[in-house]
């Protein structure tokens, strides 16, 4: 590469910081964790970033979540392994706010991204940056739609991948994995467990390992929907966000997004939004941990539920997503599985939206915290409808044969 011509940066991405210590990396080499263990978090000269470009210049770009390069890790010269995801439609959903009892309520409709899930969003950034740091191949445990997401961007990529699945993962996110042409390891046990297996195994097969938040850069591809979200409200944030927490990418991402276009004068610098983290009942630790006031969260044993994006019983980002839900002045619900694919039926039959069991859990989330007087009726909410709930064949056939009669 010769250098640029012109004086404009080609990366406003400057170093990687330690979540827990604060110590700082270079990011010019494949990265894991920090050396203390902890989640790194890229950090960028917003200043220069503010001086360079206009929050209204974002719109006018071709769609896709790469139009924010400025506050992505990828040089701007270089083009990303990208199959066209991110900027997903942020639908108003009247019918369901009016069964709620709420006034403002959004869906934003994940279903759509390549691979049906946001897990999209992530490996587009984790393999793109995988690939320019020079991985030959890529692995990574998965309960769920990782795994897909990953085998699809690394075919994309033209790198070999390998996914370690518990064998009682979704049929749809198995199969899934080998169409894309990845190594499919089934173990018994949960995704901790394949995460060990994968940490094991990794240095032998020569693969670079991008589970969630063990890598740098899922968080930056998941941080864009906080960024798509406040430009589509007029560079303004509703007063809560309901979402169906696993790792807690999304959620830690969101509230990273948020307070760099605070510093960046694109959001004002008060403006503030409550976080709502939904679990399973069957597997709750972080809903367990904020309720007890804890800075960490435990492992949960014998974790179980249909609503697999949401089967982690430990999380390595359990404090940064704790912090988040704190700061923010929010909290953390757990829903039964009974009641989120109940609600996951009122979702899609009310809106027509492909929701996801995740996506149940925060409707019923939202009823409940309407019952306890957490969220008011005149709050403007907004729930994640994370992954296409036609990708869980398992939940589906939990349905009654006619779950909803129009009245
Ligand atoms: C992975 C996943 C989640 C959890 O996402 P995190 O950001 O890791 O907490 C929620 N819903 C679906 C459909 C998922 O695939």
């Amino acid at each position: 590469m010769t250098a640029p011509s012109s004086a404009r940066a080609t990366s406003f991405f400057t170093h990687l910081e330690c979540s827990a210590t604060g110590e700082t990396a270079p990011w010019r080499a494949l990265q894991g964790l920090s050396p203390a263990g902890r989640p790194w978090l890229p950090r960028y000269d917003l200043a220069a970033i503010r001086a360079s470009v206009d929050r209204d210049a974002f719109a006018e770009r071709p769609r896709g979540l790469w139009r924010w390069a400025e506050l992505l890790p990828l040089p701007l010269d270089r083009q990303p392994v990208t199959l066209g995801e991110g900027d997903t439609p942020l639908l108003a959903a009247p019918r369901l706010a009016a069964e709620l009892g709420l006034e403002r309520l959004w869906i934003k409709d994940e279903s759509t991204n390549p691979t049906g899930s946001f897990k999209a969003r992530g490996m587009t950034a984790a393999v793109t940056m995988a690939a320019h740091l020079g991985a030959r191949a890529l692995i990574v445990p998965s309960a769920g739609n990782a795994g897909g997401a990953l085998a699809a961007y690394a075919a994309r990529a033209g790198l070999p991948a390998h996914v370690y699945v518990p064998s009682d993962t979704p049929e749809v996110n198995r199969r899934e994995v080998v169409l894309y042409g990845a190594r499919l390891v089934e173990l018994a046990g949960l995704i901790d467990d394949c995460g060990r297996a994968v940490a094991a195994e990794r240095a032998q097969l020569g693969a670079f390992d991008v589970s969630t938040l063990k890598e740098p850069y899922r968080l930056e591809g998941k941080k864009t929907m906080g960024l798509e979200l406040a430009e589509a409200l007029g560079w303004r944030l509703p007063d809560v966000i309901v979402y169906p927490a696993g790792g807690g990418t999304g959620l830690v991402g969101m509230a990273k997004a948020f307070a760099e276009l605070r510093e960046l004068g694109f959001l004002p610098a008060d403006a503030r939004t409550r976080f709502v983290a939904v679990q399973a009942a069957g597997c709750a630790p972080v809903v367990r941990a904020f309720t007890q006031g804890d800075a960490e969260a435990t492992r949960w044993e014998g974790a179980h539920t249909i609503a697999s994006g949401l089967r982690v019983p430990a999380a390595v980002g359990d404090r940064l997503m704790l912090a988040a839900l704190r700061e923010s002045g929010g909290t953390a619900v757990a829903i039964a599985d009974p009641t989120l694919i109940a609600d996951m039926v009122t979702l899609a039959a009310l809106e027509g939206i492909n929701a996801a069991p995740e996506a149940g859990a925060c409707v019923a989330a939202v009823r409940e915290l309407l019952a306890r007087g957490t969220i008011a009726p005149s709050d403007e909410v907004v729930i994640f409808n994370t992954g296409a709930g036609t990708k869980y064949l398992e939940a589906l056939r939990e349905l009654p044969s006619a779950a909803r009669q129009p009245a």
